[in-house]
């Protein structure tokens, strides 16, 4: 479709980024590109209302940028999703395995209650760990999933094989997929 193309006319490839052997997607072209931008924007709301969502949680740090104006337009809050330690209130924390080694990310465990119907937004899903352990940390705020809508998903990674198990049935949802 037409906002297909638009929104992969304004992502660049970056070689050997952040190491040796990885294409980076890079969005800020189309960050920077308000009909592009805006056009992500109406597109993950209309999903995020679709699916009945009352939150959107947003992962470290681009997740932020796209979840923060996809909230506002759906009308439903937002939720960040952040690295360990960044977070001064209560948290729950979800450690998983990285490619070497692991990471751990936390929510304010206010944010999230049994009333929330959680979509996560980010801007690629590559390995699905980060989207994977956000889930986890959804479901033992007590909350529902709605989803995962992201802009990119790299499909040569597995992400949403690795995600099924903890979307239990929810969406998954990729705006363009390579
Ligand atoms: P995963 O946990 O392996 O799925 O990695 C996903 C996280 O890394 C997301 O928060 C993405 O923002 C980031 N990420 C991985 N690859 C890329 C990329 O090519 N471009 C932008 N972000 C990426």
């Amino acid at each position: 479709t037409d906002i297909k193309e638009l929104l992969l006319s304004r992502i660049r490839d970056v070689a050997d980024y952040p190491e040796p052997g990885v294409m980076f997607k890079d969005i800020t072209p189309l960050l920077a590109d308000p009909a592009a931008f805006t056009a992500l924007t109406d597109t993950l709301a209309e999903l995020a209302v679709e699916h009945g969502a009352t939150k959107i949680v947003g992962l470290e740090a681009r997740g932020f940028i796209l979840g923060a104006p996809v909230a506002v337009r759906a009308g439903v809050g937002f939720v960040p999703v952040r690295k360990a330690g960044k977070l001064p209130g209560a948290t729950l924390s979800q450690a998983y395995d990285l490619e070497y080694g692991s990471a751990e990310i936390e929510v304010h465990a206010e944010d999230l209650t049994a009333a929330d119907r959680v979509m996560v937004v980010d801007d690629v899903l590559a390995t699905g760990g980060t989207a994977e352990a956000s889930l986890r940390l959804i479901r033992r705020a007590g909350a529902q999933v709605a989803g995962v809508s992201v802009l990119m998903e790299l499909g040569f990674l597995g992400g949403r094989a690795r995600l099924a198990p903890a979307l239990d049935g929810a969406p998954l949802k990729a705006l363009l997929e390579v």
